[in-house]
């Protein structure tokens, strides 16, 4: 018999290639509006990004700041660092940003097989952190939305992974009790921990073998590795 009936997955990161989506997405609005003037290396304006966005992500999931600060705010912060102080320079990339980021393709080595071959035999839900709008865009464009019945993001939900209540909230509309569904994801911080609070079996994508701070039920470190388990 089968172990689970539902498959819960994370988006970025676990299927989507967020570094080098976001990485395309800069150097179009670099070249755009011609940062090089200023920072004439691409890659310390995209460090001086990432540093701030990272960071930024992690307020964002812990509820200490919106999603608007979020998204101007990296963009401030960066500007600020190669010596330009324009808020509404800032705005404009940011809104630039959102729209342009989720038009990039890159994916997680064999992320869009791996979702074709197990959709064929379990219902699957996109569980997110990332904005509705975005999510959506993202899934259309890289072909993957097909493969999932819906996209849980969490501004929906109420709450953020790691909050169990997100959780809760997908198998709501799954209709499948805790104990038949798993999530996969790569962050131990949210997808990992947030589903242990909800007692679902968790699988961790671990590409790049990083030291274990939370027990999965399963761990991985290609997606191919998913059709052993599941
Ligand atoms: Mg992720």
């Amino acid at each position: 018999m089968k172990r689970y009936d539902c498959l819960l997955f994370d988006l970025d990161r676990t299927l989507w290639d967020v570094e080098k989506n976001q990485k395309e997405a800069l150097r179009v609005l670099y070249s755009r509006y011609r940062l090089d003037r200023y920072c004439p290396d691409f890659e310390l304006c995209f460090e001086y990004y990432e540093k701030s966005n990272s960071r930024l992500w992690e307020e964002y999931r812990d509820g200490k700041v919106t999603r608007e600060v979020l998204r101007n705010t990296r963009f401030e912060e960066m500007l600020d660092q190669i010596g330009v102080h324009d808020l509404t320079l800032a705005r404009q990339m940011g809104d630039d940003y959102v729209r342009l980021a989720p038009t990039f393709t890159n994916m997680i080595p064999h992320a869009t097989e791996i979702a074709r071959e197990l959709s064929q035999r379990y219902p699957m839900y996109i569980v997110t952190n990332g904005f509705v709008e975005t999510q959506h865009i993202k899934l259309r464009n890289c072909g993957l939305a097909p493969y999932f019945r819906e996209i849980v993001c969490s501004e929906e939900a109420g709450a953020n992974k790691p909050s169990p209540v997100i959780f809760e909230y997908a198998l709501r509309k799954a209709g499948v009790p805790h104990t038949r569904a798993i999530m996969i994801g790569d962050d131990p911080e949210t997808d990992i921990l947030g589903a242990v609070r909800a007692e679902i079996d968790t699988v961790w994508f671990n590409p790049h073998h990083t030291p274990r701070t939370i027990d999965p039920t399963y761990e991985i470190s290609t997606l191919p590795e998913l059709l052993e388990l599941l």
